[in-house]
């Protein structure tokens, strides 16, 4: 069995905004890799987005080397401490470890965040100057790990940032309780070390536009992520007291709202709040509305089995006490200014649909309503138009940018991944496309 990790008991931190995970010690780290077995031919490593070398990664934990371990990791990973605690490794390097069979995979996550919180890493060689500038829109994962694989084979990069703070989804979506700041704060400033430059406050499509880059530049990645969040279109969506999950937890981890007056974002505090959606956003949002002293119920209109959430997640919101309500969906939000409760209905699981999921359906005369003062609406987003309002870019029906196999938009020195083409999806895969394209910028720039 996998070496358990210690955690924060679920009675104190539903109170704090402390990490959840205390992480491996040094003996519980080297223990846990002893269980690889070095496999000749390891299924973990196809299976990570971006590659990482993890049998040698491991040899070198077991082997007390835990700057070695970070140096491998970070040659093709430069956000480890913070994949090490996101990443849903149980869909990715762990479903494809041979231990698996016997339901014990090697906990590969927890040994990469240890690694990279007990490491010290070196630069790797850069390629000689390409004498070519590079624009990258963006500082979340897409972005970061497009400039910094660019910068490393001779690019001159810039990554212009809308908000004042960088790191995307990293900074103001994922909590401090599962991912503190100074970690992103670390494996950035380690980015900039390499030669990466950031220029925060620059809102491409307005403070510049995609023309004044392309004039600057040789090439253009398009990392600006899926900040539109989508509502429910339901009667009542405008009362005091509804957010979404994007707003609620923007005005937490970004503008630390908990602490006003303290400072200048207020964030409403609600007695009892439902969270509507059952993915990580939605678990997020309860987990923190939870931290602010409420009761939370979640409602999900299919049940725990079709929920996108990692289970960890799910797992950790039973713990701290949240309510889940599945095959509930609402209806209308009820007030009359403000939220005074949410009227749902109770669904059960039909024939499968577009998705391959059982579609939900309403059952007749189920109607109840949940008394709450908040409603946090967690059910998805979508890109933001600024950047392709002018129609400069083809987009597809949905708005997204329409991109070839190597993530070329239809202006062939303009290439964009993560959010932007996927819709939300994670930050590993976020950082694969970043990877990808930069590799498909070299090739175009090598030709052109
Ligand atoms: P983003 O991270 O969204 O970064 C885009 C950046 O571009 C932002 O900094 C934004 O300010 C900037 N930008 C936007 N427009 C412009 C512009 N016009 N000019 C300049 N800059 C601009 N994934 C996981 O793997 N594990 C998790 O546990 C997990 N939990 C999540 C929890 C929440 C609450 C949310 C919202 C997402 C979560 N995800 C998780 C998903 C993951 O964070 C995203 O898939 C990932 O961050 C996408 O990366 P990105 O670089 O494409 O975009
Ligand atoms: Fe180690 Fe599992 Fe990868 Fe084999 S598949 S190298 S046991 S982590």
């Amino acid at each position: 069995m996998p070496v358990k990790i210690s955690e924060q008991d679920p009675e104190e931190r539903k109170n704090n905004f402390k990490e959840v995970c205390l992480g491996y010690n040094e003996d519980q780290a080297i223990e846990e890799g002893t269980r690889c077995l070095q496999c000749k031919n390891p299924q973990c490593v196809p299976k990570c987005p971006v590659g990482v070398d993890i049998p040698n990664f491991i040899e070198k934990i077991k082997e007390k080397d835990f700057d070695s371990a970070l140096n491998i990791i970070k040659l093709t990973n430069n956000l480890p401490g913070v994949c090490g605690r996101v990443c849903p490794q149980e869909k990715q390097c762990e479903s494809g470890c041979i231990l698996k069979a016997k339901n014990d995979p090697v906990a590969i996550g927890k040994l990469e965040r240890f690694a990279a919180d007990n490491g010290k890493s070196t630069n790797p060689t850069k390629l000689p100057d390409k004498n070519k500038k590079i624009a990258v829109i963006g500082s979340g994962p897409a972005g970061l790990s497009c400039a910094t694989d660019l910068s490393r084979q001779g690019y001159d990069v810039t990554i212009f940032e809308a908000l004042h703070l960088t790191g995307g989804v990293m900074r103001y979506g994922i909590p401090e309780f599962r991912l503190p700041k100074r970690i992103v704060d670390e494996e950035i400033k380690a980015i900039e070390s390499e030669g990466v430059k950031i220029k925060t406050n620059y809102v491409i499509g307005k403070t510049l536009t995609l023309n004044d880059l392309k004039q600057d530049f040789d090439a253009i990645f398009i990392g600006n992520g899926a900040g539109l969040p989508y509502f429910l279109d339901l009667p009542g969506e405008d009362l005091v007291g509804v957010y979404s999950a994007n707003e609620f937890l923007t005005r937490i981890n970004l503008m630390k709202a908990y602490d006003f007056p303290n400072n200048d974002t207020p964030i409403r505090k609600g007695k009892k709040v439902v969270v509507v959606g059952a993915g990580n956003v939605a678990m997020d949002a309860a987990r923190t509305a939870k931290r602010l002293g409420a009761d939370v119920v979640l409602v999900y209109r299919r049940t725990i089995k079709e929920s996108p959430a990692r289970v960890e997640e799910v797992h950790h919101a039973q713990e701290e006490g949240i309510e889940f309500m599945w095959l509930t969906n609402p209806l209308k939000i009820i007030g009359e200014k403000e939220v005074a409760g949410i009227e749902v209905i109770k669904m059960e699981l039909g024939e499968p649909d577009e998705s391959g999921r059982r579609r939900p359906v309403p059952i007749k005369e189920s109607e109840f309503t949940i008394d709450c003062d908040q409603v946090i609406i967690a059910i998805g987003q979508g890109p933001n138009p600024l950047l392709t309002k002018d129609g400069a870019l083809d987009i597809t029906k949905k708005g997204k940018l329409t991109i070839n196999e190597s993530l070329q938009t239809s202006d062939p020195m303009i290439f964009a991944g993560g959010d932007i083409i996927e819709g939300e999806t994670t930050v590993i895969k976020a950082m694969g496309d970043g990877k990808q394209a930069a590799k498909a910028i070299d090739e175009f720039l090598n030709k052109s």
